[in-house]
């Protein structure tokens, strides 16, 4: 612990509880958090602290337990106005008649709402940076999501096999690899040079079953050409690990890793229908696994039920958290993390099984690990971005406070995220974004779906099944 050198022009002081998630997993009381030019210079002792960066505009943390930033590994920002459009599905009716449909009527600017929303929803619950696994209008997504002061990793989205087992993807979806390719590349070029310190690119794949081997290792070359991550969801539901079975004879990380395209680099979504050679695969390979608990809760895809993320976990396997999109209804880290722990412990009958520590490390260390952002995000520590969640608890959930991490997972919700900052600015301040007028994005909601909904059977989609008068 250091008070640090040189002079802050940040003290967040007299901090009740501070969770570092730093290498030694220290939580401080009555800790400060000295931030010069958005990175932190040091944490310590509120009073030691307040002398030795006297001057530093002072921000109070009295009451409150601090975070570091959450990362969210997996969210569809394009999605989050399909929110009741997608109930009550198996993972094939999800995707072909919800949302691809869903997804192909959306035009530019119903993705540029769809994603600020997304992103404000976010930063209320106090994630700092998410991983977008990418749709047809990015540009739109990176316009809404910058305006935030989020951190995203953006991509385009790619398909190339137009016919699955599965289903047939609608016509505006449609491309060939080459076209597939070139589009992709055309983000990770863009953005790969941008000079905003909180925009990443990476390559996706949005699945294997509607994806060739060329586009597979066409985006895996450009991954490595770029430097970026791949991504693609794998294994999230019988049915995907039954038609990768039927059209190619190996099961999904069978099928990536006979294509050579797993490494450290590689984040693979869901990952719950895992063989036991899979399970070997994955970890040999030490590719990122992301758990996305409301989806598959919601949509009862049994991720859980055949999950081995706490086998993975015990072999070196960084798993990391994703709330997914909007159509499974919360987007919020932190009843993600009460999801992932509670759900495992009740499926395998086993208390033991994912203690409140592990959930919080996914939802930040861990996800900073499979972002490769670990150098400026993920903890509370010297050197580090300034990504600072402060949960009030002033609040029913948060009493006692007698083990603030244990509070947090099980009792909290995101909703008493109070303050947020990213590298030292703040986003939300009294539970409001400071960038973005929130009551006039509530406006744009009702029009964005207007537009698109002329588009759907939306009667058929929403499934009201009581009478509205
Ligand atoms: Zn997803």
């Amino acid at each position: 612990m250091s008070a640090g050198d040189g002079h802050a022009d940040l003290l967040v002081r007299d901090i009740d509880w501070l969770i570092t998630v730093d290498p030694g997993r220290r939580i401080l009381r009555d800790a400060a958090i000295a931030v010069k030019d958005g990175r932190i210079l040091a944490i310590g002792k509120s009073a030691e602290m307040a002398t030795t960066h006297a001057g530093a505009k002072e921000f109070s943390g009295r009451g409150m337990v601090v975070t570091p930033g959450f990362v969210d590994c997996h969210l569809h920002s394009s999605f989050q106005l399909s929110r009741g459009l997608a109930d009550e599905a198996n993972a094939q009716s999800f995707l072909f008649d919800r949302m691809y449909p869903y997804e192909a009527a959306l035009e530019a600017e119903d993705v540029r709402v769809s994603a600020t929303l997304a992103a404000s929803e976010l930063l209320r619950h106090g994630v700092t940076c998410f991983i977008d696994p990418g749709n047809y209008h990015p540009e739109a997504s990176v316009e809404g999501v910058m305006a935030t002061g989020i951190r995203m990793l953006v991509s385009r989205s790619s398909f190339d096999l137009t016919k699955s087992v599965l289903g047939i993807l609608p016509e505006r979806m449609i491309e060939t690899t080459a076209q597939a390719l070139e589009r992709a590349e055309n983000v990770l070029a863009q953005h790969g040079k941008t000079k905003n310190p909180r925009l990443r690119t990476t390559a996706s794949f949005r699945g294997l079953n509607n994806a060739s081997d060329e586009l597979i290792l066409g985006l895996k070359a450009l991954a490595d050409k770029y430097g970026t991550l791949l991504q693609t969801h794998a294994c999230f539901s019988y049915s995907t690990h039954d038609s990768s079975l039927a059209r190619c004879g190996m099961a999904e990380i069978e099928r990536l890793e006979h294509l050579g395209v797993i490494d450290e680099r590689m984040l693979i979504v869901h990952s719950g229908w895992l063989e036991p050679q899979e399970v070997a695969i994955l970890a040999k390979r030490k590719a990122s696994l992301v758990c996305a608990p409301s989806s598959s809760l919601h949509n009862g895809y049994g991720n859980f039920l055949m999950g081995k993320l706490p086998e993975l976990m015990a072999l070196g396997v960084n798993v990391a958290l994703g709330s997914d999109h909007a159509s499974s209804g919360i987007v919020d880290m932190v009843q993600e993390m009460r999801s992932a722990c509670c759900t495992y412990k009740e499926v395998r009958a086993n208390p033991r099984l994912m203690p409140p520590e592990t959930g919080l490390e996914m939802a930040t260390i861990n996800g900073a690990h499979a972002a490769h952002w670990a150098d400026r995000i993920g903890s509370i520590e010297a050197g580090k971005d300034a990504d600072l969640v402060m949960f009030d608890t002033a609040r029913p959930e948060w009493q006692p406070l007698i083990n603030p991490v244990s509070n947090l997972v099980y009792s909290a919700t995101g909703d008493s995220v109070r303050h947020v900052f990213v590298a030292g600015e703040q986003v939300v301040r009294d539970y409001r974004l400071t960038r973005i007028d929130e009551n006039a994005l509530y406006r744009e909601v009702p029009q964005a779906v207007a537009r698109f909904s002329k588009k759907l059977p939306i009667d058929k989609m929403n499934q009201l099944r009581w009478p509205v008068s």
